[in-house]
């Protein structure tokens, strides 16, 4: 049996693990033409936590994505590997003047170790005149290291990377027997999806050690620290396809995490990033099977459109894409 990944971001290199564990005689192979700092996946922050729009084929199945993503990523917390994975424990606030409705989340009130409402005194910890507010304690995963990571554990598991850019699913090799799509918002074209929209955001990667708690205030303003460096964003620019750095938006997200947090003022700016979230109204992890001129049939799973929330659940729809590979595998898929 040969598997091919379609896609090297946190989405393909999850999917290609997956598919090795559960089919160690299998040859797995992963085709791409971005790698670690190219791709989208290397701009995030890497906070476990969901937006409560995330949206999969059913209420359960996203329950139960986000169940299996975040049991992933504590496993991986607590054994001897975090660090070397990127992975931590992670406690922060989220707070807003404006709705309290911002500060709740369906997804992760019963599955975070903590997620409780934020204290009076809780509210006046930084700047703002916060009015309603929540505290958690979750996992934050730095692509930065984990790409790597994960890469490294995949060619060990004797895994083939090969960096090429596909335009059809028929120029991938003969021998795939089954093709995972995880390329993010490369599916756009690849599968002429127009369900498929870009969010652009852009963050600052920051030196500020001292800061150990994340926050998020109103407007998508976020502080979160990882590894190395801290994270402040940020913007959600829907249907914006420019990966060129905004001056004007660094400026905006700057005074937003300067008011939230003034010490901030003071920590070196070590990058800023540009990426395009791969957003679908609801995320597709579903079969297909392609047919071409010449009658050759390619049994495809695809795993794209995450959104903001890829880093979040991708151990998740890597699992219920497994779960569609042995559907198909069994002859058993509604196709
Ligand atoms: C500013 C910002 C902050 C974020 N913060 C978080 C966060 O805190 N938590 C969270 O959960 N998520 C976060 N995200 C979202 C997260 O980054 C994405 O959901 C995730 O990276 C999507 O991963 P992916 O593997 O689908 O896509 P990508 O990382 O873009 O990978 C796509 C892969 O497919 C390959 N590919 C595509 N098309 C082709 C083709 N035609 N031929 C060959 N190869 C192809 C590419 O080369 C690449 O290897 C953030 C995103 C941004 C922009």
């Amino acid at each position: 049996m040969h598997f091919g990944v379609l896609g090297s971001g946190i989405i393909g290199l999850t999917t290609a693990l997956e598919l090795q564990r559960e089919f160690p005689s299998a040859q797995v192979s992963i085709v791409a033409d971005r790698f670690n700092e190219d791709t989208v996946s290397y701009v995030a922050a890497g906070i476990f936590r969901p937006g409560t729009s995330f949206m999969g084929p059913t209420q359960e199945i996203t329950q139960q994505w986000m169940k299996d993503a975040f049991n992933y990523w504590d496993d991986l917390r607590r054994s001897n590997e975090a660090p070397l994975a990127g992975v931590n424990e992670l406690s922060g606030y989220i707070f807003s003047r404006t709705t309290p409705a911002i500060v709740r989340n369906h997804f992760i009130e019963q599955l975070l170790p903590v997620y409780r409402r934020a204290t009076e005194d809780e509210l006046k910890l930084c700047q703002g005149g916060w009015k309603y507010g929540s505290f958690f304690t979750t996992c934050l995963t730095e692509s930065r290291l984990f790409l790597p990571y994960a890469t490294n554990k995949f060619l060990e598991n004797g895994g083939q990377v090969i960096r090429q850019y596909i335009s059809n699913f028929f120029d991938l090799p003969r021998t795939f027997d089954i093709v995972l799509n995880c390329t993010g918002m490369g599916a756009k074209e690849l599968c002429n999806d127009q369900h498929l929209v870009p969010i652009r955001g852009q963050v600052l990667k920051v030196r500020a050690p001292w800061i150990k708690t994340a926050f998020y205030g109103d407007y998508d303003t976020y502080v979160l620290p990882g590894f190395e460096t801290v994270t402040l964003g940020g913007c959600r620019q829907y249907d914006s396809y420019n990966t060129e750095w905004c001056k004007y938006d660094s400026m905006a997200i700057r005074e937003r995490c300067y008011n939230l947090l003034p010490s901030l003022k003071k920590a070196e700016i070590v990058r800023e990033a540009v990426g395009l979230r791969p957003h679908r109204s609801i995320v597709r992890v579903e079969p297909e099977v392609l047919t071409n001129d010449e009658g050759r049939r390619l049994r495809i799973v695809h795993n794209y459109g995450h959104g903001g929330y890829g880093v979040t659940t991708a151990p998740g729809t890597a699992k219920y894409a497994l779960k569609i590979v042995r559907e198909l595998l069994a002859g058993q898929s509604k196709l």
